[in-house]
């Protein structure tokens, strides 16, 4: 019988990958408390309508990338392809927008039907912020400040560049995009196929196209930066000026536009060369109609969401990985024998109870000594703890330093925590 395998795109993050993982979401985690944000859960899939309303009936998530059945009554539902939208569902749902201020976070798989390659998956993770009831600049910036935390916690802020756009009010895009349908409606025949179909569905997403020939015609186009509307180019200077006072570099993109429908005023996206093609590995930006599009009042909002698959692979490719990350044992237990091995285990625990952070493996399955041995190398460990036939005997255990060269002792049990304690904070 032909074994199963995973689903295209989806990807198993296997025990040698999860340490690298579990770094990234507690530094970020650690980072987004000292801002004050608090978490927010949110189910994985939600009404389709939902996702229609939010990112947009002409975007690429919604016309091609979403995964959608119908459920057992007929209800038509998605697999979540952001965060976004549900996470404003659930505000809306629980009463936390209106007259409120929340600084809120989520982390988990979203989907959408790609083309699978390196950084692109069908099944990839995201670590979302999302914000509601705060108007000005000073939280878009808080959110810029927040996540170039981040990079230096990481060891990546060499390796990230942060680009910058405001797409204005809803009125001065809609005046813009005009002009450019009617600037690009003179090239239509020249357009590459996808840009020709946006045309008329979704014209700014042309901005975006990585189609050399229409790369050109876009040179000549008329720019957005001349029909920003004043209170956005307020916003934007301010913004700017925010940033300057902190020492973030940046660099204003005018074609930076983002693929969801629902941003306005403020988009940002964190980028890095040295991950081929897929190199925006953090993007956001202002929200503020999409409340009252979902159904609610009026709430400014502004957020962001980074890829957790595209930063492991930083973290992996750029060597940033904290050193002994790998590791799963401080102290290694090895014993000979049944009687030895009961002791063995009574003295782990005993272990574990004097010194709560250590991570102490006693080794299951008997086996030889030097296979034994081989393992406690392989964990990682410092220390082994030896209860050979002599050992057991005379109610003592062997310390052997397994890095270094430290000498090797026989203690009592009760000498043991004290001289462990002190051989790892050498
Ligand atoms: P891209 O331009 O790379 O397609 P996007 O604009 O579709 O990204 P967003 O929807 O803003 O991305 O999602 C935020 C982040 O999530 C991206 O910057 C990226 O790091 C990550 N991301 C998006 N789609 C994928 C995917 N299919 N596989 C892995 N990571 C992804
Ligand atoms: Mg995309």
């Amino acid at each position: 019988m032909s074994k199963i395998k995973a689903i295209r795109g989806m990807n198993d993050i296997l025990p040698e990958q999860t340490p690298l993982w579990q770094y990234l979401e507690d530094c970020t985690r650690r980072v987004l408390n000292r801002y004050g944000y608090q978490q927010i859960r949110l189910p994985i899939v939600e009404q389709t309508e939902l996702f229609k309303r939010s990112i947009g009936e002409v975007t690429d998530i919604v016309e091609k990338e979403m995964y959608t059945f119908d459920d057992r009554n007929g209800e038509s539902l998605t697999l979540r392809p952001e965060g976004t939208a549900g996470c404003v569902r659930a505000c809306e749902e629980h009463g936390l927008t209106f007259n409120q201020i929340q600084r809120l976070y989520y982390t988990g798989p979203m989907f959408r039907y790609e083309r699978p390659q390196k950084g692109r998956y069908r099944q990839f993770h995201q670590i979302g912020v999302e914000t509601f009831g705060m108007v000005g600049p000073d939280i878009d910036a808080e959110l810029i400040l927040l996540s170039a935390r981040l990079w230096r916690e990481l060891g990546l802020e060499e390796n990230v560049r942060l680009e910058l756009n405001s797409l204005g009010s809803s009125q001065a895009r809609k005046t813009y995009r005009d002009e450019l349908i009617a600037y690009l409606g003179n090239f239509k025949d020249e357009l590459d196929p996808d840009s020709q179909r946006r045309l008329t569905s979704n014209p700014l997403r042309i901005l975006d196209s990585k189609d050399g020939k229409t790369q050109e015609i876009l040179k000549q186009a008329p720019s957005f930066v001349d029909f920003l509307d004043q209170e956005s180019a307020i916003h934007f200077q301010e913004l700017r000026t925010i940033l300057d006072d902190n020492g973030i570099q940046y660099e204003v993109n005018p074609r930076l536009v983002r693929g969801l429908d629902y941003y306005c005023k403020t988009v940002f996206e964190w980028i890095t060369d040295d991950l081929g093609a897929q190199g925006t590995v953090c993007a956001g930006g202002r929200y503020d109609g999409l409340v009252e599009q979902l159904g609610g009042r009026t709430t400014p909002a502004v957020g962001f969401a980074m890829g957790i698959e595209r930063l492991v692979l930083m973290l992996q490719t750029l060597q940033r990985q904290p050193l002994g990350i790998d590791k799963t044992a401080d102290v290694y237990l090895v014993a000979a024998g049944e009687e030895a091995q009961r002791w063995a285990i009574k003295l782990a625990e005993q272990i574990r109870n004097e010194l709560d952070s250590l991570r102490v493996q006693v080794n299951c399955g008997a086996s030889s000594f030097k296979a034994q041995l081989k393992r406690a190398d392989k964990s990682g460990a410092d220390v082994a703890l030896i209860i050979g036939e002599e050992e057991l005997a005379a109610s003592e255990v062997s310390v052997k330093p397994l890095r270094g060269n430290g000498e090797q002792v026989r203690l009592s049990a009760g000498q043991l925590a004290n001289h462990i304690k002190a051989l790892m904070n050498k």
